[in-house]
C-alpha cells in the first residue's frame, strides 16, 4: 500500500510473536481505527504474521518514513488489557522476551477470523426420480429428523450410502442450500442444578469459597483437604457462585488426558461438560476453543497450565486443582510456574484463586501461614471413607526372597485383600522391566549415548531405552563391551518386572500394568483405569500415573515398593515430592468405607518424611519441613534462579558459564554458586552446566539478572543459555 510521503503516518506499537524484547512501530493506514488489544495482520520481512496492538511505546528507532503498515485487523475481540499487563508481568519475571509469551496466546492462527457457517442442505419435498435403496435410507434419515439442516457428509454418514448419494438428490431438488451456523463447543453450564448434599465441613468450606467469589476482588484461597474430602465437590460450589455472576471460569488440571472422571463429575453438576484446552487438542476444535473463549460463549474451561494464556474476556475465578504438582512447571523454552502464574493473573484482574490440594506444596502453606493466602482446611473424608492404616516394612528386617522385590508381609497383605474380593495396588515410579543393565562379566553398564543416564530395558518391547531423550535400541544378546554372550544382568525392579513376580506368587489374579509409556496411549490409560474401578481387577501395579486424583472403590490394600526412591537425590524439594507423592498414592486406599492399609518398603524407616506420612501426622511433616526450609534459607525464604548452560562441546560449554560467572555484577545480597556440570551432564547430546543464585526474598533478582545478562557474554556457537527463576529442577 502506498503511504502519502508529505505527512508523518500515524503510528502504532505492535507485539509480535517473535523473540524480540519490545513491541514494534507500524503505520496506520488511514482508515483504520486501532486500538491497544487489537488482533492485527503485519508484515515481518517477507512473512505476514498475526500480532496484537501493544501499550508500550514500539521500537522508536525507526524513521516513521519508513515504516511498514499494519496490513489487516482481525475481526475479533481485543485482547483484554489485563491478560496484556499479565503477559508483560510474565516476561519481566521470568526473564522471557514478551514476544515469546505472546506466542502462548497466538497458539491458534486460524481463530482470528469469525467462524464460518457451514454448507449444509435440508430437504425440501419432493420424490426422487428413481428410487434406489440408497437414496431410500437417505430418505428415511431425513424424515426422522424433519427440518433439520445437515451437512451432506454428515448425512451421508448417518444413512450409510456415499456422498455422491446425496449430491445426486440434491440435484435433482429434493434438497435446499441453507447455511449451518457455526455450534458451540459446549454448552452453556447451569449453577443452579444442585450438587450434593455437602457435609458440616464441606459446607463451611464451600461457604468461604463462596464469599470470596461474592465478595469479589483478589484473594488466593487454599483449599488444604485430606484425599476424599470433597474437595471438588466443595469448590464446584464457587464455580457456581462465578457462573451465577456473569464470569467466566478456568480450571487447571494437572494431567487432563487422565481426567474423564473430573469432567463427567463436572457434567453432571452443571449439565454440560467444560471445554477443554491441552496439547492433544485437534487443531480444528483448538480454534474453535479459542474463538469461543474470546466471544465468551464458553464460560468455563478445564486445561493444562497453557490455558492460562487463553484471551478470556469476562474471567472471574480459576481453580487450580493439585496445586502441589510439578507438571504445573513449565520448563521447555519458557521457565514458569502455572500454578504461580494463576495468582498473578487473579491479581491483575482483581479475582479470587482457588488452589487446592490434599498435600499444599510447602510455598503454599508459607503464605496460608502468613496470611497472604485464606487457609481452608478439611480433616475428614467424605461418608464412611476413613483413611488407611499407615505402615512401614523394615526391609532390613523383612526382606523379599531372593531376587525377588516384595517383602512378605506385604504379598500377605495383598493375598487378604485378593481373597475378600479387593483390590491391591502396587505402586513403583520406574517404567520399564529394570532401571540398569549390566554385564555380569566385565561390569559394563548400558548408558545412553546422549544423556548421563542408564538405559532402561523394556522387556516387552525388547528394547533398552532412554527415559530423558527418547533414544532406544534393541536388547542386545551380548555385551557391547566384552562381547560376552548372554551375560547380562538385569538390576533393580521396574514395574514390568514387579509384574513378572506377582504373577508367580498371585498366578490366579487379574493383573493390570499401568504406566505413562504403555502402548495405546492415554485412550488406553483412561480405559484400564474405568475398568479397575469397576473391579474388573484384582491387582494394580503402576508408576505415577496411578497416583492422581483416582477414585477406586474396591481398592482396601496400597503397597509403596520403594518409599526411598525420590529421598537420595539432591533435591531441596526430594522430601516434599515424597510426602506428596506417598500420601496420594497410600490416599488411593480406602476411599469408599471399610478397612484399608498402605504398606510402605522402607530400608530407611526412621526417615522424618517416611515416618510423618506413615503416622498420619501431615501437619508435623509441614511444619519440619518448613523449619527446615527457613534454617537453610532455602525457597520460600529465600529466591533461587538456575541458569543452565549447555553446548555440544563440553569445554564450550564450560568455558561460557565461566564467562557468564565473571560477568556477575558485585551484590551483598546475591550469592552465585557454580559453575558446576549439572547432576545430568549430558542431555540428548548437549553438554550441560549449572549455576545458581541464591538471594534473599526481598531481593530484585530480575533486575540483578538483567544487567548481569547485560554485561555477559552473548549466546554463540551451539551455546544456550537457560534461566529459570524459581527452579523446581536442579538435574
Ligand atoms: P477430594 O478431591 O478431596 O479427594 P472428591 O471431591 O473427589 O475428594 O470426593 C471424594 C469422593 O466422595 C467422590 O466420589 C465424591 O463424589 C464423593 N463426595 C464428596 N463429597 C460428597 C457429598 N457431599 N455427597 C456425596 N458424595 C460426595
Ligand atoms: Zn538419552
Amino acid at each position: 500500500m502506498e503511504l502519502d510521503l508529505g505527512d508523518k503516518p500515524e503510528t502504532v506499537s505492535v507485539l509480535l510473536p517473535i523473540p524480540a524484547e519490545r513491541a514494534y512501530s507500524y503505520a496506520v493506514p488511514p482508515g483504520l481505527t486501532l486500538a491497544p488489544g487489537d488482533y492485527v495482520q503485519v508484515p515481518l520481512g517477507p512473512r505476514k504474521v498475526a500480532a496484537i496492538v501493544w501499550d508500550s511505546p514500539g521500537d522508536d528507532e525507526v524513521d516513521p518514513i519508513k515504516l511498514r503498515p499494519v496490513e489487516q485487523k482481525f475481526d475479533c475481540p481485543p485482547l483484554a488489557r489485563d491478560m496484556r499487563k499479565f503477559i508483560d508481568w510474565l516476561a519481566a519475571y521470568t526473564l522471557s522476551p514478551p514476544g515469546m509469551v505472546l506466542r502462548s496466546v497466538l497458539r491458534a492462527p486460524g481463530a482470528l477470523d469469525p467462524e464460518l457457517p457451514l454448507d449444509g442442505i435440508r430437504f425440501s419435498g419432493g420424490e426422487p426420480e428413481r428410487l434406489t435403496d440408497a437414496r431410500r435410507r437417505v430418505l428415511e434419515v431425513v424424515a426422522e429428523q424433519e427440518g433439520l439442516a445437515w451437512t451432506r457428509s454428515g448425512l451421508a454418514n448417518v444413512a450409510g450410502v456415499s456422498a455422491s448419494v446425496v449430491e445426486g438428490l440434491q440435484k435433482q431438488g429434493i434438497f435446499e442450500p441453507v447455511l449451518i451456523p457455526p455450534a458451540p463447543v459446549v454448552a452453556k453450564p447451569l449453577p443452579d442444578t444442585v450438587g450434593p448434599d455437602l457435609s458440616e465441613q464441606q459446607q463451611k468450606a464451600a461457604t468461604l469459597l463462596v464469599e470470596s467469589v461474592e465478595t469479589g476482588g483478589f484473594e488466593t484461597c487454599l483449599l488444604d483437604g485430606i484425599t476424599g474430602s470433597g474437595k471438588t465437590e466443595v469448590y464446584f460450589e464457587a464455580i457456581a457462585a462465578a457462573l451465577d455472576r456473569g464470569k467466566q471460569v478456568l480450571i487447571l488440571l494437572p494431567e487432563i488426558a487422565l481426567t474423564a472422571t473430573f469432567l463427567e463429575r463436572f457434567e453432571q453438576r452443571f449439565g454440560a461438560p467444560p471445554a477443554q484446552w491441552h496439547s492433544g487438542l485437534a487443531p480444528r476444535m483448538r480454534e474453535r476453543v479459542w474463538r469461543q473463549v474470546a466471544t465468551g460463549q464458553v464460560r468455563v474451561v478445564a486445561g493444562a497450565r497453557s490455558a492460562l494464556f487463553l484471551p478470556f474476556p469476562e474471567i472471574g475465578l480459576i481453580i487450580v486443582d493439585e496445586e502441589h504438582d510439578s507438571a504445573y512447571k513449565q520448563e521447555d523454552r519458557m521457565f514458569y510456574s502455572a500454578r504461580d502464574m494463576a495468582v498473578v493473573r487473579a491479581s491483575i484482574g482483581s479475582f479470587p484463586c482457588i488452589l487446592s490440594s490434599a498435600t499444599p506444596s510447602v510455598e503454599s502453606r508459607v503464605n496460608a501461614e502468613a496470611g497472604r493466602y485464606r487457609h481452608v482446611r478439611m480433616d475428614e473424608r467424605h461418608g464412611d471413607a476413613v483413611l488407611p492404616d499407615l505402615d512401614i516394612i523394615d526391609m532390613r528386617k523383612n526382606p523379599p526372597p531372593r531376587g525377588k522385590f516384595l517383602s512378605p508381609i506385604l504379598t500377605d497383605a495383598m493375598k487378604a485383600a485378593v481373597g475378600r474380593g479387593e483390590q491391591a495396588l502396587l505402586f513403583l515410579n520406574r517404567r520399564g522391566y529394570a532401571p540398569l543393565t549390566l554385564c555380569r562379566v566385565c561390569g559394563f553398564r548400558f548408558e545412553c549415548r546422549n544423556c548421563s543416564a542408564w538405559l532402561v530395558e523394556h522387556r516387552f518391547r525388547n528394547q533398552l531405552q532412554c527415559h530423558h531423550c527418547g533414544h532406544s535400541e534393541p536388547t542386545p544378546e551380548a555385551c557391547s563391551n566384552c562381547g560376552t554372550l548372554d551375560h547380562l544382568v538385569a538390576c533393580g525392579p521396574g514395574v514390568e518386572r514387579l509384574a513378572e513376580e506377582v504373577d508367580e506368587t498371585f498366578p490366579d489374579a487379574r493383573i493390570i500394568v499401568l504406566s505413562s509409556d504403555m502402548l495405546g496411549g492415554v485412550n488406553r490409560l483412561r480405559l484400564e483405569l474405568e475398568s479397575i474401578a469397576k473391579g474388573e481387577a484384582d491387582i494394580v501395579i503402576g508408576t505415577q500415573v496411578v497416583a492422581k486424583g483416582h477414585n477406586f472403590p474396591l481398592m482396601t490394600c496400597v503397597g509403596v515398593v520403594d518409599a526411598d526412591l525420590g529421598l537420595a537425590n539432591g533435591d531441596p524439594r526430594a522430601a516434599e515430592r515424597t510426602f506428596q507423592l506417598l500420601s496420594q498414592v497410600t490416599g488411593r486406599a480406602g476411599r469408599v468405607g471399610g478397612k484399608s492399609i498402605g504398606l510402605m518398603q522402607s530400608y530407611a524407616p526412621e526417615h522424618p518424611v517416611i515416618q510423618a506420612i506413615a503416622s498420619g501426622d501431615r501437619e508435623a511433616f509441614y511444619e519440619r519441613e518448613i523449619a527446615m526450609r527457613k534454617s537453610a534459607g532455602l525457597p520460600p525464604f529465600a529466591r533461587l534462579v538456575s541458569i543452565i548452560v549447555s553446548a555440544l562441546d563440553k569445554r564450550e560449554a564450560e568455558s561460557h558459564a565461566r564467562a557468564i560467572k565473571l560477568a556477575a555484577p558485585a551484590s551483598a545480597e546475591a550469592q552465585i554458586l557454580g559453575p558446576a556440570e549439572a547432576p545430568m551432564a549430558l542431555v540428548r547430546g548437549r553438554y550441560r552446566y549449572r549455576l545458581l543464585v541464591h538471594a534473599p526474598r526481598a531481593f530484585d533478582v530480575q533486575s540483578y539478572l538483567r544487567s548481569w545478562m547485560s554485561a555477559g557474554p552473548r549466546e554463540r556457537g551451539s551455546v544456550r543459555v537457560q534461566i529459570d527463576v524459581d527452579p523446581q529442577s536442579f538435574l
